[in-house]
């Protein structure tokens, strides 16, 4: 059951009717459903239940909200980090140190320094140059950190190409065909240990088939680098599995579909497997609510002016992505428009040409599928204020994040005493 659902004629947030949200914190608000996101944790959580003790690290950089992270941290989640912030808000959230693994191509010496010091359980290292100077951060703490090494397996993820990380061409991971050779260059670095391999191919992956090639191919590996002496002790298999944003198209793979296919690839690795899902926990734990501010006549369909924009949500912008949007009181009746809002880009577009629920100004519109990468890549382009985001769970609700509006933002600036006159 979805936990966005029409109650009454308007939709609701599990048991909270979204205009009551929309009145109290203003629009526009990212909305999210507690249960929603404990419901796929639990989903893939079973999924994988006959794996020997896989630790599920949620990818924060999906959603970084500490009260979402609270949320998942309760559901015995850890974390996937890619920064020494999102480190902090992992600990923050009381994810326990052993569940925490630090991805990402460009670690800082500090990070490292920081993610030491406070814990981890490892570090997904890109190249060998990050596990040299991994090395010396390590060694002059007098510790040893425990290591992956992220391999490239070239392979296509057949996801949109910003957001595939698996291909040859791509920045990520080191080529899988170098891998044994920079695993016996490790051996000769103080200071790092190696505990396994790690694979992370792309985001919004709506076929098994490129996560099965490249787990295999991982295999493969995992049996070489044995072969040559070395000790895999853990698999890192990544996030990436995609969410149905467009209800009209087949539905991507279910966890338990990945954890079937999982299971049967890893039988006999003899690891522990460690996986990254962001998406898949938070994707569809979210909407974006918004008010139709007006509708502006077009050339072939009308303008439906909103006061979310592109600041908000990025992701039509940046990755092309289709988003479902819904009056939130449907009057039963349907318009054809482009989606818009008020941001001076062209390319500021929730939808073009799009069949949806007639509305009017005023009327509250939900953008769906606003719960991962969506919040989290806000700006405050056009000065506009950062949308807040709102926890419900049953029928409590709470502020998570408040609005932060222009006042803030021009407190924080400076007009330097050289210029001569303070702003009026
Ligand atoms: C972004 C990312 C993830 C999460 O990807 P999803 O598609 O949200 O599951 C996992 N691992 C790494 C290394 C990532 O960069």
């Amino acid at each position: 059951m979805s936990h966005f659902h029409l109650r009454d004629g308007v939709t609701h947030c599990e048991d909270v009717p979204l205009p009551e949200i929309a009145r109290a914190v203003g629009t526009p608000v990212f909305v999210y459903s507690a249960n929603a996101m404990r419901a796929q944790a639990r989903a893939l959580r079973q999924a994988l239940s006959s794996l020997d003790d896989p630790l599920i690290a949620y990818a924060v950089k999906a959603n970084p909200n500490i009260a979402v992270l609270t949320t998942l941290a309760a559901e015995g989640l850890g974390a996937d980090v890619v920064s020494g912030g999102e480190y902090k808000r992992a600990r923050a959230a009381g994810i326990p140190t052993d569940r925490i693994v630090f991805s990402g191509v460009g670690k800082t010496a500090g990070e490292m320094r920081q993610a030491l010091a406070g814990g981890l359980c490892q570090f997904n290292l890109e190249s060998f140059v990050e596990a040299e100077m991994l090395s010396q951060v390590a060694s002059a703490m007098g510790r040893t950190a425990p290591v992956a090494i992220r391999v490239n397996p070239d392979v296509d993820a057949g996801t949109h190409a910003k957001i595939s990380t698996g291909a040859a061409h791509n920045k990520f991971g080191i080529p899988i065909g170098d891998t044994p050779a920079v695993c016996a260059a490790l051996r000769s670095l103080p200071g790092v240990e190696l505990r396994g391999l790690a694979v992370h191919i792309g985001s919004q992956l709506t076929s098994l088939a490129p996560l099965e090639k490249a787990i295999a191919r991982l295999g493969s590996m995992i049996a070489q680098l044995r072969s040559e002496g070395h000790r895999i002790r853990v698999a890192d298999l990544g996030g990436g599995l995609g969410v149905q944003y467009d209800p009209a198209l087949p539905p991507p793979p279910s966890p338990g579909d990945y954890g079937a296919m999982v299971t049967r690839l890893t039988r006999g690795w003899d690891v522990r497997l460690i996986f990254e899902p962001g998406r898949l926990i938070v994707g569809n734990a979210g909407l974006l609510l918004t008010e139709v501010i007006r509708i502006k006549p077009g050339p072939k369909y009308p303008f439906v002016i909103v006061d979310a924009a592109m600041n908000d949500l990025m992701r039509p912008t940046l990755y092309d992505a289709w988003h479902e949007i819904q009056a939130v009181a449907p009057r039963g009746e349907e318009m054809t428009a482009d989606v818009v809002g008020p941001v001076c880009e062209s390319g500021d577009m929730f939808a073009v040409s799009r069949t949806m629920d007639r509305v009017e100004a005023g009327d509250l519109v939900a953008i769906r599928t606003a719960g991962a990468y969506a919040a989290t890549m806000s700006n405050t382009y056009n000065s506009r204020a950062l949308a807040p985001e709102v926890l419900v769970d049953g029928s409590d609700w709470a502020l998570v994040r408040p609005r932060r509006d222009d006042e803030a933002f021009l407190a924080d600036e400076r007009v330097p005493d050289w210029l001569g006159r303070a702003p009026r």
